[in-house]
């Protein structure tokens, strides 16, 4: 996201919250309920340079939105009995749906407890190559070159380029710039020949990203068996979906579910399209995953879900909890759906 979108949203979420206006606008935007996405659980670090700061929030901030969402009286719900109650239009009470995406390891040891001490369902969208430690987290590799050179040198559209990244806010801008470059890549096999050609010039091991980082299957079968948590599916390899071939994109949706369900004994029903955004899953993946039987499709286009959601159920919005913006008066704003429904143009649904 670019700095200026940041800015956008950062302002608009306190205009929003200090003027009231996310209150008066409720009756008309606030929906039936939302789905979170969280990615990291886990203390701050103090490093200056850390660009994906926003996929993390503290265990503290995690805590805290259970908190306020218990106090609102909303249902914090699992998603089958989210798809119950958007399929049979049982929308007595507003409901949560709370997701966590890739299956990072902090999600065990800090996210677990607290859940659990909340009696919160939640679901975990497990990539099956990073429970495999074969993954590639390239948005980490690129982070990590970044942070141990202070000169990088990159081909760009065929020409040899060289960047300073000796300051945290040369990093930083470096960051943004390639991270961006890299997501309008036509194809997601560019993106990883070019982050696999970066890494291996600097030395950074790619697969060890996931070792470190990510859940194995023994943590992910001892999540599985509590109750409280549903496994659903993100793919095998986690590319844009959009970017790749459509025989390649069913494959990668499928193959994931099967993994899964030999892994861990259960058939996931729900999927998660990586990265989420319009270029990454759009109409033509909506289609793949409802023929291939899921119950519901996740996106991570902004908003609230509606009862018109219903009848696009794999093609669901969700709401980011922004790491950047760990303040619960912005989860308010959130969940009342004013700032989606100001960055949506007060349209219901984005399904196109
Ligand atoms: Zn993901």
């Amino acid at each position: 996201m670019t700095g200026l979108r940041k800015a956008i949203i950062r302002g608009g979420l306190e205009g929003l919250y200090f003027s009231g206006v996310h209150l008066a606008l409720k009756p008309f935007v606030a929906g039936v309920g939302a789905i979170l996405t969280l990615h990291h659980v886990r203390p701050p670090r103090l490093d200056r340079f850390q660009p994906n700061r926003l996929l993390e929030v503290t265990p503290d901030f995690l805590a805290g939105v259970l908190k306020l969402l218990r106090r609102a009286d909303v249902d914090l719900v699992s998603l089958d009995e989210m798809h119950r109650r958007l399929s049979e239009r049982d929308f007595a009470r507003r409901f949560v749906c709370l997701t966590f995406d890739e299956g990072y390891r902090d999600l065990y040891s800090y996210a677990w407890p607290i859940l659990k001490a909340a009696r919160a369902p939640f679901a975990i969208y497990v990539a099956t190559s990073f429970a495999d430690r074969l993954g590639e987290l390239w948005w980490l590799a690129l982070e990590a070159v970044i942070a141990r050179n202070s000169r990088i040198a990159i081909e760009i559209d065929g020409r040899n380029e060289t960047f300073d990244c000796a300051t945290p806010a040369e990093k930083l801008a470096l960051y943004d710039e390639l991270y961006w470059w890299l997501r309008s890549r036509p194809t997601d096999d560019e993106v990883r020949a070019i982050v696999r050609n970066l890494a291996a010039c600097y030395c950074v091991d790619i697969a060890a990203f996931c070792k470190e980082l990510c859940m194995g299957w023994d943590e992910l079968a001892a999540l599985a068996a509590d109750p409280l948590v549903t496994i659903g599916a993100h793919t095998v390899n986690h590319p844009m979906l959009a970017k790749v071939p459509a025989e390649t994109a069913r494959r990668e949706m499928d193959l994931s579910r099967s993994v899964i369900e030999a892994a861990l004994g259960a058939r996931p029903a729900h999927l998660a399209y990586p990265v989420g955004d319009p270029a990454s899953a759009g109409p033509r993946e909506f289609a793949i995953a409802a023929e291939l039987g899921f119950k519901t499709a996740v996106t991570t286009r902004p908003g609230v879900l509606f009862p018109v959601h219903r009848e696009h159920l794999t093609a669901l919005p969700r709401i980011s909890l922004n790491g950047e913006y760990q303040q619960l008066r912005y989860v308010r704003v959130l969940l009342s759906g004013a700032a989606t429904a100001v960055w949506n143009g007060f349209r219901r649904l984005e399904a196109a």
